[in-house]
Parts: structure tokens; sequence; C-alpha cells
């Protein structure tokens, strides 16, 4: 099975449901540009009803690299027969590859993405005492990375039965429910889906104040509505999820081609719609 074509060039593909917004064949294409390699990525549009025979089909046909994106990360770390343990931490992947003997890889990406985005806007090696709202799939994917970089880490989420599975499997992490939280904390990141559905989320506002607020989601176009709470409320800096987007498609990249790129650039490249 080759994972070339003809023209030499890798074929690559982000799969998910919905998949139009979908930015990271930009960032790909940006990426293989800056190592002068020669990709196709496409994104493919998943059916819940066949998911995995699509996952299938792509490296049948020669894929090389498959990002996988909502509602399918679950899903996707449960086919790979090899998953990286930061994948197993999560539960969930968003890269898959084949080895060559047809064995399907798994990685998770996410949080390698969230740690680029807080480097940029932290003191190099300061540890940061940091709280992260929620504790869905994209929760469990940052707590690990967040925690070998020697940061504090507290854990809130709106269903309180979560927590003590998380204490239990994150012994270092604190938790705390929405109401108690104190404004105590640098970092401030938002992994839950407010900004998706443009709820407030019920915190107290007074521990926004002077920190740096990550919203995990993102809107080339507008900011996001975790942003403009955070920016109301005092925060000293507000920062969208596309960071963390760049950041985690440059770790899936060095995966597939084992070439390190420089994030900076491409992120450039994409932050100059201002956003309204
Ligand atoms: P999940 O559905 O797995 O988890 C959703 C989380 O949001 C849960 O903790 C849920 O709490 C919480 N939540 C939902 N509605 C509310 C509400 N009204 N009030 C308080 N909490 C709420 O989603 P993911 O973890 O996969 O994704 C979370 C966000 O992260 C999304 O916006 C997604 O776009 C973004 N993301 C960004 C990436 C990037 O590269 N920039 C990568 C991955 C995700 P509960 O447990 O109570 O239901």
């Amino acid at each position: 099975m080759t994972k070339f074509n003809q023209n030499n060039i890798a074929t690559c593909a982000v799969i998910g449901q919905p998949i139009n917004h979908s930015l990271s064949p930009q960032i790909h294409q940006s990426f293989a540009q800056q190592c002068q390699i020669n990709i196709n990525y496409h994104k493919i549009s998943g059916d819940p009803d066949l998911f995995e025979q699509q996952v299938q089909q792509f490296f049948d046909e020669g894929g090389l690299g498959l990002n996988i994106t909502l509602p399918f990360k679950e899903r996707a770390f449960k086919l790979a027969t090899n998953c990286s343990t930061r994948a197993q931490i999560a539960g969930a992947a968003n890269t898959l590859w084949c080895n060559n003997a047809g064995q399907l890889h798994a990685d998770n990406t996410d949080g390698l993405g969230l740690v680029y985005s807080l480097n940029r806007h932290i003191a190099k090696a300061s540890k940061q005492n940091i709280l992260l709202l929620g504790a869905g799939g994209a929760a469990k994917g940052v707590i690990q990375p967040l925690l070998d970089a020697g940061h504090q880490l507290t854990i809130a989420n709106r269903s309180i039965e979560k927590l003590p599975l998380l204490q239990q499997q994150f012994p270092k992490i604190s938790t705390s429910i929405f109401a108690k939280l104190e404004p105590i904390y640098d970092v401030i990141i938002n992994a839950t889906n407010t900004s998706l559905t443009k709820e407030i989320l019920p915190i107290p506002t007074n521990i926004l104040k002077s920190t740096l607020c990550i919203d995990m989601f993102y809107n080339l176009t507008q900011t996001t509505h975790f942003c403009q709470f955070a920016k109301k409320y005092d925060a000293k800096l507000q920062i969208d999820g596309l960071e963390m987007l760049v950041g985690q498609a440059a770790a899936s990249f060095l995966i597939w081609h084992k070439v390190t790129v420089n994030p900076d650039h491409t992120l450039a490249k994409l932050q100059t719609t201002p956003r309204l």
C-alpha cells in the first residue's frame, strides 16, 4: 500500500460533522509550503452511521494521515490498534495514521496545541495557577500536558458528577463547582461549548479580572462569546482557540511527515482578518 500518489503527493484529510468550516486544509497546506513538500489535504464529511468504514476506506486508498474532529474523536480512539499515552489519557484521538503493516495508530495532539497557545503569552518556564472550565473530550486532552508543564490545575464543570472521576484519574488536580470558584487564577481556559451555544457560564465574574483567558472555541471573523465575556469583566488578555488549532495541527504534521514546522508563520497568516 503506497502512501503517495504517482506525483509523490501525500494524501491527508480531516473528517468531522459538520466539516465545511474546517481550517485544517489551509493550515496543513501552509505548513507544507513552509517545508516544500507536496500534500493533498481535503475534508471528509463524516457519516455517523459509516464513520469506521470511512476511515478504513481512506487508509485502504493510500491516505497518509487523518485528523478527526467533532463528534468522532472517541470513536477514532476506539478504532485504533495502537494509541499513544496522550490519546489513552484523553480517551479520544484527533490524529490517525497507519504503519506499514496496516495497523491503525492514534494520537491526541490537542494538549500540545493548547500548551503552544499558552506559552505564547506567559513568561518562559513560568508556572501558572490555571482554571480549566469543562470536563468534556477537549478538556481531558489538555489536563496531562498542562500538569507535565508544571502548572497548578483546577477543573470546574457543570455536571459535578464528572469531577470525582477526574480527581481519581489525575490526583494532582483540584476540582470545584462553578459557584465556589475564587479569584485566585492566573489563567482561565474555557473548554465548554458555551461559545458555540452563546450561553453565559454561571461562574463568579470576579474570577476573570486580570487573568489570561483562553477560549478553545474559535471564530475567524468574530470575537468569541467567552472572549467577549472575559473582556467585559476585565480579563488582562483574551485568546481564542485558533492558536490551539494551529498548534495541534503542527504536532499532527510532525507525526505524519516527520518535519517540524513553525506554527507562528501560519498563525500570522490566519490572523490577518480582524475580529469584530
Ligand atoms: P464536549 O461535548 O466533549 O464537552 C462539552 C463541555 O462543555 C462539557 O464539560 C459540558 O459540561 C460543557 N458545557 C456545555 N454546555 C454548557 C453550559 N451551558 N454551561 C456550562 N458548561 C457547559 O466538547 P469538547 O470537549 O469536544 O469541545 C469543547 C470546546 O472545545 C468546543 O467549543 C470545541 O470547539 C473546542 N475545541 C477546540 C479545539 C481547538 O483546536 N481549538 C480542539 C478541540 C475542541 P457537562 O459535562 O455538564 O455537559
